[in-house]
């Protein structure tokens, strides 16, 4: 089994989560209450926040900038397992995201990223699928009441885009394990610009069904790397 991006490797999921693996319709004790006051996960996050196609589509759309204007401002590129990818970025003294509002709230919360809907729940990947995990350590408000995973996503769309987050995750996955396997910079270099170029910079066409342009892409990009 994996863990996502979201969780360090190597972690013993029994240490991190109350033992249980969650499916969209099932009930989990996750619900913060809007967070009201608190914003830790807001903050100091590193670079662990990383950002998906759909994700930076859903930014450059709902902020009608550029893929280039967020990486000036809000997002960072950063090496994960051998492929660069962009991130959220903490920042100032106390290196807090910078759609967090001077009241300690989301400024962007109709577009927040998937991570951001997900916390205080991960993904754990098995099979060429996943399921949710709750993180007991993580989120610090007592007593969450329970909800439906998919509610707590808060999408519209969570059939559909569960296939899309296991597809991206296991392209991912597959290309970090060919780079392993052949130890050459030069290739790792092409790699991450090709997923950079076709699934960030180039622009998802907000008329058009956004998981349909992306099967697209990915059949392009295995056809590319496999
Ligand atoms: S996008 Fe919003 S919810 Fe996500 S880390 Fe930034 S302020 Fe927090
Ligand atoms: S730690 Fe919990 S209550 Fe605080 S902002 Fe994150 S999810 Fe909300």
């Amino acid at each position: 089994m994996e863990g996502d991006y979201y969780m360090q490797r190597d972690i013993d999921l029994r240490e991190i989560s109350d033992g249980k693996l969650y499916g969209s319709n099932d009930m989990v004790k996750a619900d913060c209450q809007d967070c009201a006051g608190c914003s830790d996960c807001c903050r100091g996050m590193g670079t662990s926040l990383v950002l998906d196609p759909l994700d930076v589509h859903t930014l450059c759309t709902g902020l009608g900038k550029t893929f280039e204007e967020l990486l000036e401002h809000s997002v960072e590129l950063n090496v994960c397992d051998g492929v660069i990818l962009p991130n959220l970025k903490m920042a100032g003294e106390r290196e807090a995201c910078v759609y967090l509002d001077d009241s300690g709230r989301c400024s962007i919360h109709a577009i927040r990223p998937g991570f951001c809907r997900m916390f205080p729940l991960g993904r754990y990947y098995e099979g060429r699928s996943f399921r949710y995990f709750l993180q007991i350590h993580e989120c610090s408000r007592p007593n969450r009441s329970k909800i439906k995973v998919k509610k707590w996503l808060d999408r519209p769309d969570v059939a559909q885009y569960e296939q899309f987050v296991g597809e991206w995750h296991y392209f991912l996955k597959d290309v970090q394990k060919l780079l392993e396997r052949a130890g050459d910079d030069g290739m790792a270099r092409n790699a991450s610009m090709y997923i950079l170029k076709n699934f960030y910079l180039t622009p998802f066409d907000s008329r058009e069904d956004f998981y349909q342009q992306f099967a697209q892409r990915i059949e392009k990009g295995k056809t590319y790397f496999f």
